[in-house]
């Protein structure tokens, strides 16, 4: 395959230019909301365009753009689409998360849990958690996810994620997702590593009061509404009923663990 056109512009498109489609398009397929996404040079196409115009350029999902790419659907349909991207009319982008049939290991700043079903819990409200499906026997997350501004920004039931299409950007590149606040702030940053690990790489959240902060291999903060404070740098735990709680007087780590180290 060429890496230019006859126009000589190159096939790889800048990272400036995919940023503005995304947060045009709201993240997701212009046609089915999904969140993993390609990029397509809908009019003029590809081997026609001169420049890489993020108004030119739509966010389709694998199964669309091999539809489009058959000539299965029209360039007529991905441009009907493309100015009413279905993430911007729902308001979020989505996909799964793939958990399987075992609670997997769940990694959170500096620490790791092991067969704990509540990871995070805030002023009452379950931040991440796992249950098992009494009918697929499958488990299934669920979590909500705010910014340092109190704003819900992600969201997960059941394994179904939901990232709203009001952040200033959600990228994922491989099996990592960045949720972004501003340019170079991340708000959320998740890594699977399906079925035996789910891994939130950075966090910087504020519930009603309470502060959750944290990025991989530096620990992290819980905060109480009060003050109180825990900081956590490493920890290991194993068949816990619950990770940090974090109440409005108090913040506790590793509840009724068989298993804990620091
Ligand atoms: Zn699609």
């Amino acid at each position: 395959m060429r890496n230019t056109n006859k126009h000589g512009l190159s096939r790889n498109i800048p990272a400036a230019v995919k940023r503005e489609v995304r947060q045009r398009c709201g993240f997701g397929c212009v046609v089915c909301g999904l969140a993993i996404i390609q990029y397509e040079h809908v009019d003029p196409e590809y081997a026609d365009a001169k420049e890489h115009d993020p108004n030119k350029i739509t966010a389709l999902c694998g199964a669309c753009h091999d539809k489009v790419t058959r000539r299965v659907w029209s360039k007529e349909k991905v441009i009907r689409h493309n100015e009413k991207p279905k993430c911007v009319v729902d308001g979020y982008a989505s996909d799964f998360f793939d958990i399987g049939q075992n609670v997997p290991k769940v990694v959170f700043g500096g620490t790791e849990w092991i067969e704990t079903p509540v990871i995070i819990e805030a002023l009452g409200e379950t931040i991440l958690g796992l249950a098992r499906n009494d009918d697929s026997g499958m488990v299934e997350m669920s979590g909500v996810f705010r910014n340092d501004d109190d704003q819900e920004i992600f969201r997960i039931e059941n394994n179904e994620w939901k990232g709203s299409a009001d952040n200033f950007d959600i990228d994922v590149v491989g099996n990592v997702l960045t949720v972004r606040k501003e340019k170079r702030k991340i708000a959320l940053k998740i890594r699977v590593e399906p079925p035996n690990a789910f891994i939130v790489e950075e966090i910087d959240m504020l519930f009603r009061g309470a502060r959750i902060s944290g990025v991989r291999g530096q620990g992290f903060n819980a905060v109480a509404p009060d003050g109180s404070t825990i900081v956590v740098a490493g920890l290991k735990a194993e068949n816990c009923a619950a990770g940090v709680i974090i109440g409005e007087t108090s913040v506790s780590l590793g509840q009724r663990c068989k298993k804990l180290r620091l």
